[in-house]
């Protein structure tokens, strides 16, 4: 192996540190406490998971954490109703609706009625709209992971090649903008991209977000390159159980890149750490104040 591994973990933990410690400042000079209210609707054990960890890191930043639990039979009207009485609590900065949501309810409505200045997941239209023309916004928390973890290996991205594969509204396309927005020269590959994998190899930076296991192989990369992998992918470990892989063949792929996330231990707790950075801005822009720096 002779990638340096990119620790997400360790990076995130040093990210929530610096996120403490603004929260605590924030609130000791303005007395702003953010908070963020999680809506869970239904009991998919995944989703159960999820909140528990946002909620516990939550609290771990300093900041306010309310869960709201909604049963599986919810109708829609309900679940608007907690959504719009969260958008009139100046004490809720940030509200996130745990996906998926049960089949009755639409999660387009759902997120559309979601106040844009606390759409701390950063999936409203508005805030698509406002990161793709580089205005002031709310930026969705994997792409902004995936930066933030890029970054910390190569300082500037400017001028490198970005190869991202997968054009999803919640991965690929914004963070296809966030690398626009980081003077790097991106192309976008999808299902119907021909020849994958030489242009795949174009990339100085590869980001896999494609939600197959292990399809970016390792002579998909070019010697030296940084890999960041965002899939979650549960598949059979051979011994009747199973384990995660992403969308990456890390054990080929480490043998090539220069700098490579694991999965688990990279993307996925560096997008919990950007939801609570989210919290904070939001929290800030709300009282008209200017986010901390956090990098
Ligand atoms: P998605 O909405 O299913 O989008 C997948 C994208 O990959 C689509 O653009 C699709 O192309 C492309 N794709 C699928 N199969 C392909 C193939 N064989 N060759 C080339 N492109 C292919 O998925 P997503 O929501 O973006 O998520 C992607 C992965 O990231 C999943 O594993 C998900 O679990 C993971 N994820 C992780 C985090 C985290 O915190 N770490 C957060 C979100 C998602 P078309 O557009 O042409 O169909």
């Amino acid at each position: 192996m002779t990638a340096t591994i990119i620790d997400g973990k360790a990076i995130a933990a040093a990210v929530s540190q610096d996120i403490a410690d603004a929260v605590k400042q924030v609130t000791a000079q303005h007395g702003i406490e953010p908070g963020l209210a999680v809506v869970l609707v239904g009991d998919n054990p995944a989703s159960e998971i999820y909140v528990r960890s946002k909620t516990a890191k939550t609290a771990a930043t300093n900041m306010r954490s309310m869960l709201y639990k909604l049963p599986a039979s919810a109708s829609e009207t309900e679940l608007l109703d907690v959504v719009e009485r969260l958008n009139q609590d100046p004490t809720v900065h940030g509200i996130l609706v745990q996906l998926p949501l049960p089949p009755q309810i639409d999660p387009r409505k759902v997120i559309e009625a979601i106040a844009p200045a606390k759409d701390v997941d950063g999936f409203h239209p508005l805030t698509a709209g406002l990161l793709s023309t580089g205005l002031p916004g709310l930026v969705p928390c994997t792409p902004l992971a995936c930066i933030m973890l890029a970054k910390r290996v190569h300082g500037s991205l400017a001028g490198m090649e970005a190869v991202v594969i997968g054009r999803s509204n919640i991965v690929g396309k914004p963070l296809a903008q966030l690398l626009l927005m980081e003077n790097a020269t991106v192309t976008i590959a999808h299902s119907k991209t021909r020849d994958l994998p030489s242009v795949s190899r174009r990339g100085d930076l590869v980001f896999a977000a494609v939600g197959q296991p292990e399809m970016v192989r390792g002579d998909w990369i070019k010697p030296e390159a940084t890999v960041i992998d965002v899939g979650i992918n549960r598949v059979p470990d051979g011994e009747g159980k199973s384990k995660l892989v992403g969308d990456v063949a890390f054990g080929e792929a480490a043998q090539v890149a220069g700098a490579i996330t694991p999965v688990p231990g990279g993307v996925g707790p560096m997008t919990i750490a950007c939801l609570m950075l989210n919290t904070l801005t939001a929290a800030c822009a709300q009282n008209g104040m200017a986010a901390p720096q956090i990098r």
